[in-house]
């Protein structure tokens, strides 16, 4: 998959007014008492929002959200972070009047409200496309999911891939098509199910993949090494059969910081030797903390290993909720070359699946 071979939103500029059109958006961020307390993805839609915009197209966005049930209170945030009078629809029964009386785009409810979304349910899609000239997809973060509004929708409407999406699969593309040389896999964080598959595609085409967090636990505890009563993935064993645990490109954790017979970090053998293979990349893709960051004691692996990146000048691409929630609170996340919004998606993208939400784009 490559950006070339979408259907882009662009190939149809100054044919767009007037024309009716369902944008899907990735609005999932983390809420806490009414407050959006990271809008990293909001701010990534204001682009495609504002291009529909100027094209004078008349939109209706579809998102969902887990934090929260409803977008209702989140509204007046949203018109904040957009720049933007975005309407609320309740209903997808409410939308053929907001578009008869249209004034600014609109944001329909929660679509996960729906039990056929996660079902991929055709009917679901149907009803969605009513009243609509053509969908776009501008969620990366959610097209590796066979949802209604993802992949069922792309069967009745007209489909297009949006500027990020665009952008996500050029940069995400670029990182596997580069040369090995040079190429260093960052892997830590947990869920072995989505970060073991990566390892496994990039191992031999990359110069070496460094290893932390709860994954670096579940390596070194296939090869036979004790992790006493550290977090380990139950699904790893079974995972890590086909991957090459004696590549000398993996490199393993040599030391970790350790609490109550657990290792909760890198320690400071392997930030130094992670160090010396980060200033000599010439590219490098990071996802997953290098350990329990959360807790001030041991974010010292993630921190250094963000800050080697960027001393080091070098191109980069990071993603994963939780790496750049830990990166912006370092105060780094603008610096970094390219973020992508995408945890789950960008893994299964650099795994080297196919993604639901992109192929129907094709
Ligand atoms: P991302 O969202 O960036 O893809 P993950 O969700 O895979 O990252 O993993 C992040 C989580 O892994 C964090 O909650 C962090 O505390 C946890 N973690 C990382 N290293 C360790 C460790 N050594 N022991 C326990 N938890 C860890
Ligand atoms: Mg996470």
């Amino acid at each position: 998959m490559t950006e070339l071979s979408m259907r882009k939103i662009q190939d149809l500029a100054g044919q767009l007014k007037g024309k009716k059109v369902l944008l899907r958006v990735d609005f999932d961020v983390p809420v806490v008492d009414v407050q959006i307390q990271e809008p990293f993805r909001i701010h990534c839609q204001k682009e495609m929002i504002d291009w529909l915009i100027k094209e004078e197209a008349q939109v209706v966005m579809v998102s969902h959200i887990s934090a929260v049930d409803s977008f209702a209170d989140l509204m007046p945030q949203l018109h904040i972070l957009l720049g933007q009078e975005v309407g609320f629809i309740k209903d997808i029964s409410d939308v053929a009047a907001y578009l008869a009386s249209y004034a600014t785009p609109g944001l329909l409810d929660n679509i996960r409200q729906h039990e056929g979304e996660k079902n991929d349910d055709a009917a679901l899609a149907k009803s969605l496309a009513q009243g609509f000239d053509l969908y776009v997809n501008n969620a990366f973060a959610v097209s590796h999911r066979k949802h209604a509004s993802v992949h069922a929708i792309g069967q009745i409407l007209p489909s297009y891939a949006g500027l990020l999406i665009q952008e996500e699969v050029r940069r995400l593309q670029q990182v596997i098509d580069a040369p090995s040389q040079g190429k260093v896999v960052i892997m830590g964080g947990a869920k072995a199910s989505t970060k073991v598959p990566v390892i496994r595609h990039l191992l031999p085409q990359s110069e070496a993949v460094l290893v932390g967090g709860v994954i670096a636990n579940d390596i070194l505890k296939a090869q036979g090494k004790d992790v006493k009563a550290s977090l380990v993935d139950e699904d790893a064993p079974t995972l890590l059969t086909d991957v090459n645990l004696n590549d000398p490109k993996l490199l393993i954790p040599a030391d970790f910081v350790e609490d109550q017979q657990k290792n909760l970090d890198i320690g400071p053998q392997s930030i130094a030797h992670f160090q010396k293979v980060i200033s000599h990349a010439s590219l490098i893709v990071w996802n997953g903390p290098m350990g329990m960051f959360e807790d001030a004691r041991f974010m010292g692996g993630t921190k250094a290993i963000a800050e080697a990146i960027l001393v080091s000048g070098v191109q980069n691409v990071i993603g994963g909720g939780d790496t750049i929630a830990a990166v912006n609170q370092l105060g780094l996340l603008e610096r970094f070359g390219f973020v992508s919004t995408g945890g789950g998606a960008m893994l299964a993208f650099l795994a080297g699946e196919n993604l639901p939400g992109l192929e129907i784009l094709k």
